[in-house]
């Protein structure tokens, strides 16, 4: 197989697909999925994506939201660049294709929780899916775009702070494969917690890779937990789109009660964090719902068709039952420190989407930014084809011994998600953290002690090494900010 490509990227999301479409122009593209190519968060986006694009609104109040989410923790001028090049994104994707739900003939957005107007451009509530599904189909006809599924990136080939390419597992075998440029677009982290929207991909594989080439991350303490994952069956827990609350959906405890608007006068649209909190507090002692029913049955089936019918399939209908509600780990704020071409600080890698740290959202994410930032960031890269080598450099590095047979560990995988979310979840106390920290070290050294590797065993080093870093940076940061909440000292602190 042809292991010299002028751009690898790592990814088949929103970040990377956009990557791989802006790179096409200047060189051949590998783009890779660990999974099939739609196994990503991007395809699971019901919400939207946010712009502004009426009359109404205005980029300043598009700013303001968006810092005043991020509990003004955000880099202003990422915000602004995010902002401002929003039309041009959203310009863009429909140049590719993708359909956004129109009302004569002008834009018609939705609003979402702490947006203070009608922002969110949307595909009824499938909107990542037809993202997804116009963006492949574009990179499949194109001829300098090369797509390999299900094979797992083992690691990035760095030497002296300078990304040659990457390591891969392909047919049980693993390869060096090299580029003029890697990008990292590998998503987040939210299946390190027990209860996650997340799909399973999400394992924080391009941060432990990022970690052993000798990155640093910023802001990773910042886990945005959803409030409203439907609570039936397992991870990952189906969402219910912030969109429901936006088009008037309440919180109700058992007895019918609205409780939000007790802690925060926004009630219901109130920041994420705020009604997570609220959610997670009210089930330790009643059971949570979501109720839409006053909205009607044509209504809902028309707005919400995919959450219509992905709730029958569960038996549960949106005109007429109180929907069972909990918050679950959704979306990781922080990453690889990048700046806004999405250049690292190792010369040739860069990171876009969710695995990058670009500092729009602060220490917690406005709703539908992130798809956003997934698409603004990628389409800035061009600008620095020219300062990338000319030709693709291969030199020697060693591959580590694969084993296909079984390596034995432990149980580790669902101990770790029990721990985080129970130790390092919503609400953190400092006592916790520290026990977490010491329970990952112990078994950090478990799994260490292999000198040959499969994809299991990869996915869980790399699962450990986020984990820690999470645990650690939760320790690093003095009182509660955004997502990171923790308990104030003498409330069941030791
Ligand atoms: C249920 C849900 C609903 C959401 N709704 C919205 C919304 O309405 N609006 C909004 O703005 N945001 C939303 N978000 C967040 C948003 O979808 C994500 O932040 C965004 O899609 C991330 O895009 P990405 O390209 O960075 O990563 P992803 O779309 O997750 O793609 C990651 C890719 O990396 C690949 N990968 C990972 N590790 C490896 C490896 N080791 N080797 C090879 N490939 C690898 C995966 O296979 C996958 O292709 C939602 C998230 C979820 C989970």
């Amino acid at each position: 197989m042809k292991t010299e490509f002028d751009f690898i990227v790592i990814g088949t999301g929103l970040a990377g697909l956009t990557s791989a479409l802006v790179l096409k122009e200047k060189g051949s593209v590998l783009l890779i999925s660990k999974s099939y190519l739609t196994d990503c968060a991007t395809n699971l986006a019901q919400g939207g994506i946010a712009a502004v694009v009426t009359k109404e609104d205005n980029f300043s109040s598009h700013i303001k939201d968006t810092l005043a989410a991020g509990a003004y923790h955000n880099d202003r001028n990422a915000v602004k660049f995010l902002v401002e090049k929003a039309p041009s994104a959203i310009f863009w994707l429909e140049d590719q294709g993708v359909k956004f739900e129109k009302k004569d003939g002008l834009f018609n957005p939705t609003k979402e929780a702490a947006h203070s107007c009608n922002r969110v451009l949307h595909i009824t509530d499938f909107t990542g899916r037809e993202i997804e599904k116009s963006l492949i189909l574009n990179a499949k006809l194109n001829k300098k775009i090369h797509m390999m599924e299900n094979s797992f990136v083992l690691d990035l080939l760095v030497r002296k702070k300078r990304c040659y390419g990457i390591q891969i597992f392909i047919n049980n075998k693993i390869i060096n494969l090299f580029s003029r440029a890697t990008v990292l677009a590998t998503g987040g982290t939210g299946q390190l917690y027990k209860w996650t929207t997340n799909p399973g991909i999400a394992t924080g594989d391009g941060l432990g890779m990022a970690y052993r080439a000798g990155l640093k991350f910023k802001d990773i303490e910042f886990i945005q937990f959803h409030p409203t994952a439907l609570k039936h069956g397992r991870s990952p827990l189906f969402l219910l789109s912030e969109a429901l609350r936006g088009e008037g959906a309440y919180i109700v405890n058992e007895k019918g009660e609205r409780f939000v608007s007790k802690i925060d006068p926004r009630g219901e649209m109130a920041p994420r964090d705020i009604v997570a909190r609220a959610i997670y507090n009210m089930s330790k002692e009643s059971r949570v719902f979501l109720d839409i029913r006053h909205k009607g049955k044509r209504f809902l089936k028309n707005r919400f068709p995919n959450i219509y019918k992905e709730l029958l399939n569960r038996g549960l209908d949106l005109s007429s039952d109180l929907i069972p509600i909990s918050a679950a780990a959704h979306y990781t704020c922080g990453g690889i420190e990048v700046d806004l071409s999405g250049r690292t600080k190792i010369a040739n890698l860069f990171a876009f989407g969710e695995v990058s740290r670009t500092g729009v959202h602060g220490a917690n994410r406005l709703a539908s930014n992130s798809l956003l930032e997934a698409v603004v960031f990628p389409r800035k890269m061009v600008g620095c084809i020219a300062d990338l080598p000319a030709r693709i450099e291969t030199i020697g590095f060693p591959l580590p011994l694969y084993s296909d047979k079984i390596i034995p560990i432990p149980d580790i995988k669902p101990k770790l998600q029990e721990l985080m979310w129970e130790k390092v979840g919503i609400i953190r106390r400092k006592k916790e953290l520290q026990d977490a920290l010491e329970q990952i070290n112990q078994w950090e050294k478990q799994v260490n002690i292999e000198n040959t590797i499969n994809q299991e065993l990869a996915e869980l080093k790399n699962m450990l090494t986020v984990s820690k870093l999470i645990v650690g940076a939760a320790l690093k940061r003095k009182g509660s900010l955004g997502a990171h909440f923790i308990e104030p000292l003498g409330r069941k602190q030791e």
